[in-house]
């Protein structure tokens, strides 16, 4: 017999099962027979019955699959049918080797060949779509005594956009990083600074009264100085940091970060992306990155009931010059352009002239340094930044990045 867990013993069906297997015993005085019958009977009646247990299935809205001892599948529901292509008619001609790929077979079969617990995973595999698809899952299997000994109820999680979104989310981390540290960074150097003040107004009411015993407040007073100084030079550190730039294809590079700003713009919003340029620009990856992360989240805090972001790209060619709205203009030359545009509440125009001013923002929370890195980013790397912008019905950023002289 196999070795009990207390939650084992605790399940309803393990009840039943036992109580049963008790009266089957003609040992048993009446009355603890009376007991266990009362016992049977309240477990069987709060077991769930079949039909209940399909409709909470059926709802569930991760893939659940159940198969019987003869590893064919018996039930799947909506979200499983989505997940694979298949109907649910189509599952019922399938085993668990049909969704996955033949190089497995033999793993699982040995997986299969050993005694599994009532509740077994989380475990990794890789299962296979109507499509051809190769795709990665997680695995939570447990038993599923209605349809017989050997049956198994699964939940299929698809992880492989999990894998990617974790991915991404790192990189969100990472290029947000300079937005999130500036606000901690700010709210550290104010903190400091109003130690230093506090500490100083003593220092100099003392001084008024004649009490020269100054050395405690002037101590804070260089405490708190020296904590600003180590902020600054971690930031010039940070600036510091070596980055080079690299021809990067624009529209691969807007692509990767598409699962990031999907993952900004939630339900309510669209985001939409026409990609047609073919030239390279010479940019650092990272930065770039970061770019599009403050565009897309200027956006999205403009679009408060939710929206459309479009981003589009361009090769373009101009012979003569292009006015910039904020001032100066876009040179004659061949460069690749990327508009970002979203259906926002817009800019006025005496923001607009402000808006890529460091510390310029009409947010409660805004640092007011998004923009400012982002121009700087842009010029850094000889391109212009535009934007064209309508109060009430959104607003367009354009970037014009020079061809790279490679392909
Ligand atoms: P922050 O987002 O912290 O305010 P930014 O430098 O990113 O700082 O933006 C500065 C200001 O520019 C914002 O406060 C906002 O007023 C304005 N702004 C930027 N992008 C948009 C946009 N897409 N739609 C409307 N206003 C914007
Ligand atoms: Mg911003």
């Amino acid at each position: 017999m196999n070795p009990r867990t207390p939650d084992d013993d605790m399940s309803l069906e393990n009840i039943v099962r036992h109580t049963q297997k008790l009266l089957q015993r003609k040992d048993l005085p009446p009355d603890v027979r009376d007991d266990i019958s009362l016992i049977q009977f309240t477990a069987q009646h709060k077991l769930p019955t079949e039909e209940q247990i399909w409709g909470w299935i059926d709802q569930y809205d991760e893939p659940l699959l159940v198969y019987d001892a003869t590893l064919k599948f018996i039930h799947v529901n909506p979200a499983a049918e989505a997940q694979y292509g298949y109907t649910r008619e189509d599952f019922t001609q399938k085993s668990v080797f049909d969704i996955r790929p033949v190089e497995d077979h033999e793993r699982i079969k040995e997986h299969l060949s050993q005694e599994r617990p009532e509740i077994s995973g989380p475990s990794q595999w890789r299962h296979l779509k109507k499509n051809g698809e190769v795709f990665d899952v997680e695995i939570v299997s447990r038993a599923y005594p209605h349809a017989g000994p050997g049956a198994r109820l699964v939940l299929a999680r698809d992880i492989s956009r999990r894998i990617e979104h974790d991915e991404r989310m790192r990189d969100i981390e990472i290029m947000s990083n300079i937005g999130f540290s500036t606000a901690y960074i700010l709210h550290d150097v104010r903190n400091a600074l109003q130690i230093a003040d506090t500490f100083n107004t003593l220092l100099i009411k003392k001084l008024e009264k004649g009490d020269t015993n100054v050395i405690p407040e002037a101590t804070k007073v260089k405490e708190a100085y020296g904590i600003i100084n180590g902020i600054v030079s971690q930031l010039t550190e940070i600036q510091h940091r070596d980055e080079t730039a690299e021809d990067i294809d624009v529209n691969s590079a807007l692509y990767n970060y598409k699962i990031l700003v999907d993952s900004l713009f939630k339900r309510t919003y669209e985001l939409v992306m026409d990609c047609t340029a073919t030239h390279k620009v010479l940019f650092e990856p990272v930065e770039f990155g970061r770019i599009t992360a403050n565009l897309a989240r200027n956006a999205k805090e403009a679009m408060h009931e939710g929206g459309v972001f479009t981003i589009r790209t361009r090769d373009l060619n101009t012979l003569t010059s292009i006015p910039l709205t904020t001032g100066g203009e876009v040179p004659p030359g061949q460069y690749v352009r990327i508009s970002y545009t979203d259906t926002g509440v817009g800019i006025t125009p005496e923001h607009a002239c402000r808006i890529f001013e460091p510390h310029f923002t009409t947010k409660r929370e805004g640092t007011g340094l998004g923009l400012s890195m982002v121009k700087q980013s842009i010029t850094k790397h000889n391109g212009f930044v535009d934007l064209e912008s309508t109060p009430g019905e959104g607003t367009r950023f354009d970037i014009y990045l020079p061809r790279s002289s490679n392909l």
